[in-house]
């Protein structure tokens, strides 16, 4: 194999020839990944910035693979995307995250919502509303306990098809929000549309709270533009008290990050969420 390596890529840098490779192997392997049951989620907390109270949790991707070990969706999601097995794999999340909720519910967890994302292949595809509809039927939870993250770039460029599809999402009852508001670039047409429930401000912009005095006047500028339309604000990426304690006074609903929990398996979840008799807190 190493011979045969040499002559195939002898072209390339050695660099791009690792990339190539490490695309093409990567690319074989995800397409085994779903028939081999190798993903899973994590569950990131989100917290009502008022209360501290845990009210939401955020799905997210990770890829036990069986050499590289755990990865993560920026090292894989792009990928799928562009081989065309994003819907597929979304399908996976969706069904997994409803049946994670039955299980919470037949644990007696409080109805905390659940948010998934969903790439804009995913979203744009004229079949999504009726795999939505299935996954609910078959798992028999409520619909208002899901909420589906839609980038601000995916919204851009998805067009007209993006507020159907919101409206059917919205007729069934379920939540939607703007994932990374504030990095699609120029509109804010698309905020005209009924059926959008949350804002999710970009982490870029949390960053350098509450020192930059930008970023202190975008994000209070996107917190008036949620408010004055009725929507929820979560802000992601809160890794400081600082930035919790500004966004507090600031009026952001809710807030995710490092600071209060990061991705974490569904019995640390539970562990957060079930009074736990043996471990009362003094
Ligand atoms: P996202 O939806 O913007 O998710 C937030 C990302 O920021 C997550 O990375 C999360 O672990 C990370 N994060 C949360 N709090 C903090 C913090 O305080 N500091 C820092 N530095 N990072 C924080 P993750 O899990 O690697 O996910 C990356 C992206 O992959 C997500 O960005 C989302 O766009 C995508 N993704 C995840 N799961 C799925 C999925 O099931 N389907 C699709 N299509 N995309 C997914
Ligand atoms: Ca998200
Ligand atoms: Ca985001
Ligand atoms: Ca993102």
């Amino acid at each position: 194999a190493k011979t045969q390596e040499r002559n195939t890529f002898r072209f390339y840098t050695p660099l791009m020839h690792a990339d190539a490779r490490m695309r093409l192997m990567l690319g074989a392997d995800l397409r085994q990944a779903l028939m081999r049951d190798e993903f899973h989620l994590a569950f990131q907390p989100s917290v009502e910035l008022r209360s501290g109270r845990i009210v939401a949790v955020e799905a997210l991707l990770r890829w036990r693979h069986p050499e590289r070990g755990e990865l993560m969706p920026d090292e894989f999601i792009p990928l799928a995307e562009s081989l065309g097995l994003i819907r597929r794999i979304d399908a996976w999340t969706l069904r997994a995250v409803c049946a994670q909720i039955r299980q919470w519910d037949q644990a007696k967890l409080p109805p905390i919502r659940v948010a998934l994302n969903a790439s804009a292949a995913t979203f744009g595809h004229p079949g999504f509303i009726e795999s939505v509809k299935q996954a609910l039927q078959i798992s028999q939870i409520s619909p208002k306990r899901l909420l589906f993250e839609i980038t601000e770039s995916a919204i851009l460029r998805l067009g007209e098809a993006t507020e159907q599809t919101i409206h059917a999402l919205h007729a069934l009852g379920i939540c939607i929000a703007i994932d990374d508001f504030g990095t699609g670039y120029s509109s804010l047409a698309y905020l005209k549309m009924s059926g959008i429930d949350f804002l999710k401000i970009d982490r870029s912009f949390v960053t350098d709270l509450p020192d930059s005095s930008n970023d202190v006047a975008i994000v209070e500028a996107m917190l008036a533009i949620a408010k004055s339309l009725g929507m929820y604000t979560i802000a992601e990426g809160i890794e400081t008290a600082a930035q919790h304690e500004f966004l507090l006074q600031a009026g952001c609903s809710e807030g995710q990050g490092y600071y209060y929990a990061r991705g974490l398996p569904p019995v640390e979840i539970e562990r957060m969420l079930l009074p736990n008799p043996r471990h009362e807190p003094s």
